[in-house]
């Protein structure tokens, strides 16, 4: 899968790119730094997130955040319309082929375990939304743009709601 730049440089919004840190990045970082780091981008709420976010409200397009009753705890949440979107940082949910997936070259083998455990949840969480009757939309960080993020607007409009949230 390739990684687009597609990004408008017109964009008020924050190319997400920026946010991303290649694996030579890390590798330079001491153990300590590198770690609490990588604990701040896997947060909630990162710039991708946040892009992601403004863009849908902008759209008129409201949800809830972070919903921890739901399996894995997806991003956001469109209730009435039974729709959850999760933006996956392409590093921790191990986004295949992708370069921002790369691992580090140092303790290699334990980010290829973490990454892969990260992988098995966020598909077992993914069938068990569907299994309960949830359309589950995943955009990966290398893959928000202004194509992407208008497809996600308007599969989220077209399927209409009984009441609003
Ligand atoms: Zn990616």
């Amino acid at each position: 899968m390739l990684c687009r730049r597609s990004w408008p440089s017109t964009s008020p919004l924050i190319w997400p790119g920026r946010w991303s840190i290649s694996g030579s990045a890390v590798d330079r970082l001491t153990p300590t730094r590198r770690s609490e780091l990588m604990s701040r981008i896997r947060g909630k709420n990162t710039i991708p997130e946040i892009v992601v976010r403004r863009f849908l409200h902008a759209k008129g397009l409201r949800y809830r955040l972070h919903d921890k009753r739901l399996p894995g705890t997806p991003d956001l949440v469109f209730a009435s319309r039974k729709i959850v979107v999760f933006v996956h940082g392409c590093f921790w949910h191990g986004h295949e082929g992708c370069r921002r997936a790369a691992l580090p070259s140092t303790r290699t083998e334990f980010w290829a375990d973490k990454i892969s455990a990260n992988v098995k949840r966020d598909l077992r969480a993914e069938e068990a939304l569907k299994r309960t009757g949830w359309q589950v939309f995943i955009l990966w960080q290398c893959e928000i743009n202004m194509k992407t993020l208008g497809d996600l607007a308007t599969n989220v409009s077209m399927r209409s709601h009984g009441k609003a949230d």
